[in-house]
């Protein structure tokens, strides 16, 4: 390769991996962190242990220390634990309550938790985004016969929030509360039935059993497990306790608006598997919001500011690259040494967007380079047949004639029609460059990279 193009692939290249020595002296940090978060411990470890296999021999962004490097890896693992499969997106729709109503009315929601975890309140803002956002028809009822101040809160919740809660008739047992309920939603055309469940201040196994009555009589297609961020160590237990005897199909989080560090959500996570759907945003009944995966895991890691860096030095690499391959794009220049480079950075980058998406002139090329179905292995192909020629008629396409084309589909092991279609492929691709050098001039296109 020469020019400028070949010493930034070359870079790429040298650019050194991660050996075991700089990830396990990251980890010590990374692992204190996570244990001031309040990570569990056996979580801690597990977690440590698998970022540390796919840590080693990852390569080291350019401009970058190992150790940020690994900070920033131990990140994008944290938010895939938490967002994961059977997760929400990481950029969710705020709004979105990501629970599940589309069956038959009346759909039940239970919802679970300790004493204090925010189970009331979160059922009245669930209720009131139900009834706004799906326009749906909701009935809220308290379970909770141990605190006759409890059903008055859901009653009070109600009226504040304009959606209907259930008569409250005294002596009655959850189970049989929750069979008036469902009753009650009948005949009373409601969409979504929200029960309200009692919390103890531990786990006991009255409350257990009572909770799983109830399940097992509504059916419900939804069980929400309430706990409080601040939950430390002890946010293990619970879910696991909630999940093996109730059954839960999503966690909500609250308190997010307090200072805890939140390591209880990545805890749940991978203890439980069930996916963090909601996150308490404070005492007011909208308050709630979908669950965010990268700001906790930006809060259980407590190191932005290095996947900042880390992120804008990857960014600036990309920056680096396009600037260059614009240059001699501006010049109306593109070789076929040219379209090699271009083949393995976009191999190497997996997304020709980031790199070309922001020149005039691209979007065109990008689509018909779309449409003809770049995979891998076809640009694999692509990338032998251009080795398998000499420099001069990589320099010069036009040389490459009929024997020459039978050499080099011999050579890369193809054939002479896909070598043909290769340099019909790059003569498109040289004809959008030129256009280029003429619409836009050395101005617009430097203007555009900045
Ligand atoms: P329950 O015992 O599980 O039903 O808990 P409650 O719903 O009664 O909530 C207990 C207290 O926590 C109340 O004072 C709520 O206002 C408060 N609370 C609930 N969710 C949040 C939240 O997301 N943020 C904050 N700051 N307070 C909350
Ligand atoms: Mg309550």
């Amino acid at each position: 390769l020469s020019g400028r193009l070949g010493d930034v692939l070359d870079k790429l290249r040298r650019r050194g991996s991660l050996s075991e020595a700089d990830v396990d002296a990251a980890m010590r940090e990374v692992r204190v962190a996570l244990l001031e978060a309040d990570v569990a411990l056996a979580v801690v470890k597990q977690f440590v242990a698998q970022v540390k296999e796919q840590a080693i021999g990852q390569e080291v962004i350019r401009s970058v220390t190992p150790g940020q490097m690994v900070v920033k890896l131990v990140h994008d693992a944290l938010v895939d634990m938490l967002s994961g499969e059977g997760g929400v997106e990481a950029e969710p729709d705020p709004m979105s309550l990501g629970i599940d109503i589309a069956h038959t009315p009346p759909v039940p929601i239970l919802m679970v938790g300790l004493q204090g975890s925010g189970k009331t309140t979160t059922s009245a803002k669930i209720a009131l985004r139900i009834t706004k956002r799906e326009r749906k028809k909701v009935l809220m009822a308290s379970l909770d016969v141990y605190r006759p101040a409890a059903q008055r809160q859901l009653a009070i919740l109600g009226e504040q929030t304009g959606v209907d809660t259930l008569e409250v008739v005294m002596g009655q047992k959850p189970v049989e509360i929750a069979r008036r309920a469902m009753q009650a939603a009948r005949v009373g055309g409601y969409d979504v039935v929200i029960l309200d469940t009692a919390g103890r201040l531990h786990i006991d196994e009255v409350l257990m059993t009572e909770v799983a009555e109830v399940r097992a009589l509504v059916n419900p297609h939804e069980v929400l497990l309430v706990t409080d961020a601040m939950t430390g160590q002890d946010a293990v237990n619970v879910a696991q306790e909630f999940n093996e005897k109730v059954g839960v199909t999503g966690i909500v989080l609250t308190r997010v608006d307090g200072d805890s560090r939140g390591g209880a959500a990545l805890s749940m996570r991978a203890v439980t598997g069930v996916p963090i759907k909601l996150m308490g945003m404070g005492e007011k009944m909208d308050a709630l919001e979908a669950f965010h995966a990268q700001r906790i895991a930006g809060r259980i890691l407590g190191m932005g500011d290095v996947v900042a860096l880390v992120e804008k030095a990857a960014e600036t690499i990309e920056m680096d690259q396009a600037e260059r391959v614009a240059k001699r794009m501006m010049e109306g220049k593109f070789d076929l040494e040219d379209m090699l480079a271009q083949i393995r950075q976009i191999k190497k980058m997996g997304d020709m967007k980031g790199l070309l998406g922001m020149m005039p002139g691209i979007s065109k090329m990008q689509r018909q380079m779309a449409e003809s179905k770049i995979d891998d292995n076809m640009m694999k192909r692509q990338e032998a047949i251009i080795l398998s020629m000499t420099i001069k008629e990589r320099r010069n396409p036009d040389l490459v004639k009929a024997s020459r084309k039978k050499r080099i589909a011999d050579g890369s092991g193809s054939n002479v029609p896909e070598v043909n279609k290769l340099l019909k492929q790059h003569q498109q691709m040289a004809v959008v460059m030129k256009k280029m050098k003429k619409m836009g001039g050395k101005k617009g296109l430097m203007g555009l990279l900045g």
